[in-house]
């Protein structure tokens, strides 16, 4: 493979444009795929590849290439239940996991999964929506969890804001955590002000697998969040919340998966599925790498968050 074809597929062409010489500096790094060079401690024109999470993406991506590009789009949580199916029709190319709400919500995540392949259903009881239900649907939603169809668990998790039931979210929250550490469920958690909390219990319950959904918490927890192999979702809010974009900035590329967590309506977005390909170009400009290589690590942290 030419050294011109791996650079021009892992870059932003606005980056490659500043450098003087890029296939000179290419081979002195010798930065790529077969090489044996220490990655971590090399910079790329500023750009720290051990940072940007790319060290491993690159040590064992022996197939980096433009013609690659053929990976699917990933939306790791979506209220998908929340479509027509003519809309689910649309998101097809797309892999999906359907969070869910409450019962009824997960029974249709379900069913949906059965007609479309793309959509892994995820069951779960939204932290809002805790202080209403019943203690007998609760008890229902866990028995549910061990039927063959459930793939993981979510929407599911603590929300800081809602303090009167704080209490009674967490008592929920946990029971779902070791329904997840028993039956070796990944999670998709709602942590909304309360990520501290969160990522507590999830140790506490030895979680394997987690998703931060909608990540604006503390940087430093990144760091946390990273050392106990969960990840991160970005939402397209990402163009107008602040907070947010400097997570994307901070973030690791093999702890970010996309989502859109629609359907919402936020700050005049109307969030679906189809906002994840401007998505997914936010994120390569963000990172000064190309839409191809972000897809290709997106769909690779997709299918280890599964596994
Ligand atoms: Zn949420
Ligand atoms: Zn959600």
């Amino acid at each position: 493979m030419r050294y011109e074809h791996v650079y021009q597929s892992i870059f932003h062409p606005a980056l490659l444009n500043r450098l003087q010489d890029p296939i000179r500096d290419v081979h002195e790094l010798d930065a790529f795929p077969g090489s044996n060079s220490e990655l971590g401690k090399m910079r790329f024109h500023n750009i720290n590849l051990e940072k940007l999470g790319l060290k491993d993406y690159l040590k064992n991506s022996n197939n980096v290439s433009v013609e690659d590009s053929s990976e699917m789009l990933v939306d790791a949580h979506c209220h998908a239940y929340g479509f027509s199916i003519e809309e689910l029709k649309k998101y097809k190319s797309i892999e999906m996991i359907s969070v869910s709400e409450d019962l009824e919500s997960s029974l249709k995540s379900i069913r949906i999964s059965e007609e479309f392949s793309n959509i892994k259903p995820f069951i779960g009881l939204h932290p809002w929506k805790v202080p209403e239900t019943p203690r007998s649907e609760v008890e229902r939603l866990m028995k549910l969890c061990d039927s063959e169809e459930v793939i993981g668990l979510g929407e599911v998790g603590l929300d800081g804001r809602m303090g009167r039931s704080y209490g009674r979210q967490k008592e929920v929250f946990e029971k779902f955590c070791e329904i997840a550490s028993e039956y070796d469920l990944p999670m998709n958690l709602h942590a909304l002000d309360a990520w501290r909390d969160v990522l507590e219990i999830l140790r506490k319950h030895d979680v394997e697998k987690a998703i931060l959904h909608w990540y604006s918490g503390p940087i430093d927890l990144l760091e946390e969040i990273f050392d106990n192999e969960y990840m991160i979702t970005v939402n397209p809010s990402v163009r107008i919340q602040r907070r947010h974009r400097k997570v994307l900035e901070e973030a690791r590329m093999d702890m970010i998966l996309t989502e859109s967590d629609g359907p919402y309506q936020y700050r005049g977005l109307n969030l679906t599925p189809e906002m994840i390909p401007d998505l997914v170009r936010f994120i390569a400009e963000a990172k000064a790498l190309s839409s191809e290589v972000v897809e290709e690590i997106i769909s690779k942290n997709f299918r280890s968050f599964l596994r």
